[in-house]
């Protein structure tokens, strides 16, 4: 069975992967640190194909440090962000971790973005930071 389901706060709406997440990573680009309102986000990227997303998303456009457009999705209802896609890197969703049913399954491997690091954030030392994405 997938671990990787999840939804949002208000419940509608729902994910679930039909493969392993191809990376788990913390971010901290200043673009996360907005949407997130902490240091850094916990995100996990799945191939859209390989996806299952239910209910109605918003999605909000910014563009990232490294000049790609960024769409934010999140629920209206709620306002939960719940996923990103990125026009970088076609194809691809990038989940929020804590919208996960259970989110001790997310393992970070890598850290993004050291670049924009706030002092007050703290991350796994062991984890390699990279300072752009
Ligand atoms: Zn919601
Ligand atoms: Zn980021």
């Amino acid at each position: 069975m997938n671990l990787f389901k999840g939804n949002c706060i208000c419940g509608a709406v729902k994910y679930q992967l039909n493969s392993e997440p191809r990376l788990s990573f913390l971010c901290q680009c200043r673009q996360c640190q907005r949407i997130t309102g902490t240091g850094h986000s916990a995100e996990f990227v799945a191939l859209g194909k390989d996806t299952l997303v239910s209910g109605e998303l918003k999605f909000y456009e910014l563009t990232s440090d490294n000049g790609n457009t960024l769409s934010s999705g999140f629920c209206p209802t709620c306002g939960n962000p719940v996923l990103k896609k990125s026009s970088g890197y076609p194809g691809m969703l990038f989940f929020h971790a804590a919208t996960l049913k259970d989110p001790g399954v997310f393992k970070p491997q890598q850290v993004f973005w050291g670049a924009s690091h706030q002092p007050w954030d703290y991350v796994n030392p062991d984890l390699e930071v990279k300072e752009q994405a």
